[in-house]
């Protein structure tokens, strides 16, 4: 077996002790006789895998006993409609616009809300993250993007938004490091990065915010599609319709795996040396060197571009590294279109010796090309 480093944005890699544990359990999980693709959702079967997930999500991430954890489907994507079209109540929303995925949220709110772009790192093309001490107004909610997956910058401190629930999409951060679920009245997250493949998609929801016939600040309006309601979901368990069952089960592997091998702790500690080995390298190269401002570096995605300035020279060294570093098993790091050059996306899953194995190639690349 020749297994990769695989460096994509995402889908990306799983801990190679799930993808075991899953090839064991495939054909028998737990004694059923069958895998859990096949399993209905209804079943005393899936039962205990569905809660066994949630119950460690909630364990990890220490989620507040007011918050519904709910497993959706249609991605992060969809929580960019689902959100404005549930949390509408004045009109107006306000969003922090950090980089393309930002910009997407922005576009789908626009088709409900008014929305103020209250702050925009836009003007240096996403290289850093606005600093926003408080945001105020008659707001239904503030969003925020809490990892920047094309720009690779960090939120590393969130607005203070006094009673307006702020939200965030952490898709390409969740569960990298502890975050206080408290200060948030949603965070979102599609799974294929850090929690699992892709199919499911993470809300975390404060109580309060899921409003139904019975919520006290009113009924949703009836023309909101019942699949695109939070309460539809957190009425039935996330199990209104078919979950998406077997990511659920991988996440619930995956999550598992983080709480034996030392918890969000341990994950933390080894996603900072991670990032670290990837920084130093490159704070200290004359060949190549990180796009983003250092104290809004991303620990999960960590563009670099060389020193060449003349467009096309550079084109082809990039191609040249990205062909190269794929031959010698270290793969998908062509860079985001609007970056240029490269990008290693190193989540939870990627191990520290893939980092390494990375640091030396690009050693080796820079001594024969520079
Ligand atoms: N937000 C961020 C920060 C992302 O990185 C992505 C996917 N790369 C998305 C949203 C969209 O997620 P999905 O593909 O699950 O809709």
């Amino acid at each position: 077996m020749n297994r990769v480093y695989n460096f994509s944005a995402g889908p990306s890699m799983l801990p190679q002790a799930v993808l075991e544990r899953a090839a064991a359990e495939m054909l028998d999980c737990n004694g059923t006789g069958q895998s859990v693709m096949e399993m209905s959702h209804r079943s005393k079967a899936f039962e205990p895998i569905i809660a066994n997930t949630e119950a460690l999500l909630r364990e990890l991430m220490q989620i507040p006993a007011n918050y519904k954890v709910l497993f959706l489907q249609g991605g992060a994507s969809l929580q960019f409609a689902m959100i404005p079209l549930n949390l509408k109540k004045k009109g107006k929303a306000a969003y922090i616009d950090t980089g393309v995925w930002s910009g997407k949220a922005i576009k789908e709110a626009k088709k409900w809300l008014a929305v103020d772009t209250v702050a925009s790192s836009k003007d240096k093309n996403y290289t850093y993250v606005p600093k926003v001490q408080k945001v105020e107004g008659e707001y239904d909610f503030v969003h925020v993007t809490s990892n920047n997956t094309i720009f690779g910058t960090k939120m590393n401190q969130f607005p203070e938004t006094g009673g307006i629930p702020l939200v965030c999409d952490a898709s390409s951060n969740i569960l990298s490091e502890p975050m206080d679920v408290s200060k948030f009245g949603i965070i979102y997250a599609g799974a294929q990065k850090n929690l699992a493949p892709a199919g499911v998609t993470v809300v975390i929801i404060r109580e309060d915010l899921i409003r139904g016939p019975e919520h006290k600040d009113g009924d949703l309006p009836a023309d909101v599609p019942t699949m695109l309601r939070f309460d539809t979901h957190a009425a039935e368990g996330s199990m209104y319709n078919t979950p998406p069952c077997y990511s659920i089960y991988m996440m619930g592997l995956v999550l598992d795996h983080i709480k034996k091998t030392g918890g969000l702790a341990a994950v933390t500690a080894a996603n900072k040396e991670k990032a670290a080995v990837l920084y130093d390298f490159l704070d200290q190269s004359a060949f190549f060197r990180a796009t983003t401002a250092k104290e809004d570096r991303s620990i999960m995605n960590i563009p670099f571009v060389t020193s060449i300035t003349e467009a096309e020279k550079a084109d082809a060294m990039n191609k040249k590294f990205v062909s190269e570093a794929a031959k010698a098993g270290l793969v998908n790091l062509a860079g985001h279109r609007l970056v240029g050059g490269m990008r290693a996306s190193i989540y939870n899953a990627m191990p520290l010796d893939g980092v390494k194995a990375l640091v030396a190639f690009m050693k080796k690349f820079e001594a024969e090309n520079a």
